[in-house]
C-alpha cells in the first residue's frame, strides 16, 4: 500500500510545528518535521516525533470514544445510543433549561485544544443563539493573563514579536517560563541563536533552577509570587542610573509619572529581601535589559522578554504581564528586530480561541463583550437581534456557579476539567449537582468515565480539517490524513448541528444562523468580521494557506503577506496612538504559607508529557524521563525533617492531601516543593478536607484568581509535607 503524506501542525504546544503525517489508507503510520514549516523547519521535540505511536489502533482501541454514549443514571453504565438521538436529548434537555430557568442556566466549558472554526461556532451558538455569555475555556488556565497584559499597555491582545526575533536578540528574559520542557523546539532556537551569538546574554528568573535555567548567564531564583517586585526594582534602578530611554518615553507612551511615583520605594534592598536575590544580580540584569554596554554612546542593544504560566497563573497575572512590558516600554526595547514583550502560548490554539472571542468577556475579532458598539457589531455580523450584555461565567466562577446549582447544564468539549482545574472538590461537586452534563471529547478521560451523562465522540489530530495559530500569531492548516474513527464527528458538525436544533426551538420559523458545510465556510465568516480590526485576516484564505503556507495576522484584503513584528512605527491601538504604563503595585501570593502550611507548592510541566496524559499517557517510551509522580523538595528541608529520597509523604494543602513518594532536588528553593501538573486519578489518589474522595494534584491548588484576568493561581498553594504512616 502507497503511504500518502499530509501537511499539518502538531496538535501540542503553542509553538505551533508543521508536521507531515504519513498514512496508509486509514491508519497513520509516521510523522515527521514539516522542513517548510517557519514554526520549527523540520524539528520536532519528543512529543512530536511520537504522535503516530498515539494514533495506533492498539492505543486508540483503549483510548478513543467512538460512538454516542448516554448514562441515565450518575455513575451507571454508559449505553450506546445513535447520533440523532443524542442531538435531540441535547437539544431537548438545554432548551428545558433554558425555558425554566433562563439563558445563563446553562454553561460551555471549551479548549484551547480546538480548532479555531470549532470556537467560532461555539461561541456564536451561546452568544448570538441561547443569548448567554457563559462560554469559557480551559485557555483561562492558560493565558488568559496575558490577554489582559497586553490589551491593559499596548491596547490590543497582539503578541509583537515572533520566534526569529530570538535570533536578533542580544538579551533573551526569559521569566516565568520553562521553555526547555514547554516548548522544546523554541528553545532549541534560542540554543541555536546563543551558539551563533556569543555575546548573548540569557536572564532567567523562576523559583525553580529549571533546565531552561541551565542556559543562563544570569539566574535570578525569586520567590514565587515576587516578579511584579522583580519588574519595579529592575525599573527603579534604570530610572536610578538613567537606562531609560527618555525620547520612546515622550513620543509613544502615556502615564510614566505615575510609574515612576509608585517604583520609588522599590529599592535593591526592598526588592532583593521580597524576590530572595542579590542586589548585584539585580543591577546586572537591569543593565543587560537597558541593552546599553556603553550608556554614553546610546547605543542600545535588543531586548526580548520569553514568558508563560509563572507570569500568566497568578492571583497577580495582569500586573506581572504589564509590569513586564512596562519595562519594555520604558527603554524603548519594542518595534525592532530582536525586541519586544512576547507571550508564549501552552496550548497550540489558544491564540485562535482569543481571536474569535471564544471567552466569556470577549466577542469575535477582539471584540469587549463590554463594550456596546462591539456588541452591537458583533449581532449585525451574525443577524440576530442582539448579544447579552451581562457578563458571562468565567471557568472558575462557570463552575462556581455550578456546584451552587445555579448553573444547570454544562457543555464540556475537548478538555478534562475533573483534572485540570483547581480545587478539584468544588469542580467535582460542580460536576455532581449538575443536571445535564455533555461531554464532546475523543478519548476517555475523568471527565467522560465519572461525570458526563451524554457522551458526544469527536474526531482529533490527523481526522480533521480546520486552521490553528500559534504564540507568533501564525496562522496553519489542521488537515486530515485519515478518516473519523467509529462514529466520531468533527467538533464543528456537533456543535452545527446542536446549534440548528436549538435553534428550531428558540428561534421558531427563522433561517438558520449555521448554514456551514465545511470548515473554511466557517473560516470566511471568521475572516469577515475581523474587518478593520488589529487582527484583520480578511486577506488570508485556505487557498493562500494552501499554496503560501502559514501566515501571520494581521493580513489585510490584498496584502501579499502577513507582519512579522508589530507596533514598529511606535502607533499602538489606544486612543491617543500611546501605550500605556501600568503603575500596578505588587501584591504577595493569595495563599502564603505559614507555621500550619509552611511549604511553597509550584507546578509546572513535564518534558516528555502534555496535559493530563491523555495522549502523551499511553507511550511507555515516554515515561523513560519521568516515569512516576514525585513531589520533590530542597535537601535541607528533607534534612531537617527526617525526610529521605523514596519516602511516601502526604502533600496537604486547605483543600485536600495527597499521597506520592519524595525526591530531593537542589533544583527546588527552600521552603518550596514540586509536583507536575500532568498526573492525574490514575496516577495520585487522596482527599479532600471534607473527606471525599479526589485525585491529582489539583487537589491541592487554589482557585484564588486575578482579579482581571480570571485565571487562577495555579503556580501557588501553600502546603504541608508529612511522613505518611505504613499500615
Ligand atoms: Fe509539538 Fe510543541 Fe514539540 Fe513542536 S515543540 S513538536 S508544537 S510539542
Amino acid at each position: 500500500m502507497s503511504t500518502s503524506i499530509t501537511r499539518s501542525t502538531c496538535p501540542y504546544c503553542g509553538v505551533g510545528c508543521g508536521v507531515l503525517i504519513e498514512s496508509q489508507g486509514d491508519q497513520i503510520t509516521g510523522v515527521q518535521g514539516d522542513p517548510d514549516h517557519p514554526a520549527n523547519f523540520g524539528k520536532l521535540c519528543s512529543k512530536g516525533q511520537t504522535l503516530h505511536f498515539t494514533a495506533s489502533p492498539a492505543v486508540t482501541a483503549q483510548t478513543r470514544l467512538l460512538h454516542p454514549m448516554l448514562r441515565t443514571s450518575r455513575g451507571g453504565p454508559a449505553l450506546r445510543t445513535d447520533w440523532d438521538s443524542a442531538m435531540s436529548l441535547a437539544a431537548d434537555r438545554f432548551h428545558n433549561v433554558i425555558r425554566e430557568h433562563g439563558p445563563d442556566a446553562v454553561g460551555f466549558y471549551i479548549s484551547g485544544q480546538l480548532l479555531t472554526e470549532d470556537y467560532y461556532v461555539f461561541n456564536k451558538l451561546a452568544k448570538g443563539v441561547i443569548g448567554t455569555n457563559n462560554v469559557d475555556t480551559n485557555s483561562r488556565l492558560c493565558m488568559s493573563s496575558a490577554v489582559a497584559g497586553y490589551k491593559l499597555t499596548l491596547g490590543a491582545d497582539a503578541p509583537p514579536a515572533c520566534y526569529d526575533d530570538v535570533n536578533h536578540a542580544q538579551c533573551l528574559f526569559i521569566v516565568g517560563s520553562n521553555a526547555a520542557f514547554a516548548h522544546p523546539v523554541l528553545f532549541r532556537r534560542i540554543e541555536e541563536a546563543r551558539q551563533r551569538n556569543p555575546g548573548m546574554k540569557v536572564i532567567v528568573a523562576d523559583p525553580r533552577r529549571t533546565d531552561t535555567a541551565e542556559l543562563a548567564d544570569l539566574f535570578l531564583p525569586i520567590q514565587p509570587g515576587s516578579d511584579v517586585m522583580l519588574f519595579h526594582g529592575l525599573l527603579h534602578i534604570m530610572l536610578w542610573e538613567g537606562w531609560t530611554d527618555p525620547a520612546y518615553i515622550a513620543a509613544h507612551t502615556s502615564g510614566f509619572d505615575e510609574l515612576k511615583a509608585l517604583v520609588r520605594d522599590c529599592t535593591p534592598d526592598r526588592v532583593a529581601d521580597v524576590c530572595g536575590i542579590r542586589k548585584e544580580d539585580l543591577f546586572t540584569a537591569a543593565q543587560w535589559f537597558a541593552g546599553l554596554d556603553d550608556p554614553r554612546s546610546g547605543a542600545r542593544k535588543p531586548t526580548l522578554s520569553l514568558y508563560c504560566q509563572g507570569l500568566n497563573q497568578s492571583s497577580s497575572g495582569t500586573a506581572k504581564n504589564a509590569t513586564l512590558i512596562n519595562l519594555h516600554l520604558a527603554t524603548g526595547q519594542i518595534g525592532r528586530p530582536g525586541t519586544g514583550p512576547f507571550s508564549l502560548t501552552g496550548q497550540p490554539n489558544a491564540m485562535g480561541g482569543r481571536e474569535v472571542g471564544g471567552l466569556a468577556n470577549l466577542l469575535s475579532a477582539h471584540r469587549d463583550l463590554a463594550n456596546p458598539a462591539h456588541r452591537h457589531e458583533v449581532a449585525a455580523l451574525w443577524g440576530v437581534p442582539s448579544v447579552p450584555d451581562q457578563p458571562g461565567k468565567t471557568a472558575v466562577d462557570m463552575f462556581q456557579a455550578a456546584a451552587d446549582g445555579e448553573i444547570k447544564a454544562l457543555w464540556i468539549a475537548c478538555t478534562n476539567p475533573a483534572q485540570s482545574m483547581p480545587d478539584q472538590a468544588t469542580v467535582r461537586r460542580a460536576l455532581e449537582r449538575a443536571e445535564f452534563v455533555v461531554v464532546q471529547e475523543a478519548f476517555a478521560t475523568a471527565t467522560t468515565c465519572d461525570f458526563a451523562d451524554l457522551l458526544l465522540p469527536a474526531t482529533t489530530w490527523g481526522e480533521k480539517e480546520g486552521t490553528v495559530t500559534n504564540s507568533e500569531r501564525r496562522i496553519s492548516r489542521a488537515r486530515a490524513a485519515v478518516p473519523a474513527p467509529g462514529e466520531a464527528r468533527h467538533d464543528w458538525q456537533i456543535v452545527v448541528d446542536f446549534a440548528q436544533r436549538i435553534e428550531t426551538q428558540l428561534r421558531p420559523g427563522q433561517s438558520t444562523l449555521f448554514p456551514y458545510d465545511t470548515p473554511e465556510s466557517i473560516w470566511n465568516e471568521h475572516r469577515e468580521s475581523t474587518r478593520g480590526r488589529d487582527l484583520d485576516i480578511t486577506g488570508l484564505s485556505y487557498d493562500m494557506l494552501d499554496k503560501q503556507g502559514p501566515q501571520q495576522w494581521p493580513l489585510r484584503d490584498g496584502d501579499a503577506q502577513g507582519k512579522e513584528r508589530l507596533y514598529e512605527d511606535g502607533i499602538f491601538p489606544t486612543a491617543d496612538g500611546k501605550a500605556r504604563f501600568a503603575a500596578l503595585p505588587w501584591k504577595p501570593v493569595a495563599e502564603p504559607r505559614e507555621s500550619r502550611f509552611p511549604f511553597s507548592l509550584t507546578t509546572g510541566r513535564l518534558r516528555d508529557q502534555w496535559h493530563g496524559m491523555t495522549r502523551t499517557g499511553t507511550l511507555g517510551r515516554l515515561f523513560g524521563h519521568v516515569s512516576e509522580p514525585m513531589v520533590q523538595m530542597h535537601p535541607q528541608d528533607m534534612e531537617r525533617r527526617g525526610l529521605k529520597d523514596g519516602d511516601l509523604v502526604h502533600v496537604t494543602s486547605k483543600r485536600g492531601s495527597i499521597v506520592l513518594p519524595l525526591q530531593g532536588s537542589a533544583s527546588i528553593g527552600l521552603s518550596q516543593a514540586f509536583i507536575a501538573m500532568h498526573w492525574g486519578p490514575e496516577y495520585l489518589s487522596g482527599r479532600s478536607s471534607s473527606g471525599g474522595v479526589l485525585a491529582g494534584v489539583n487537589a491541592l491548588t487554589t482557585s484564588a484568581y486575578c482579579p482581571t484576568s480570571k485565571q487562577p493561581e495555579l503556580k501557588h498553594a501553600a502546603v504541608k509535607v508529612l511522613k505518611a504512616e505504613l499500615p
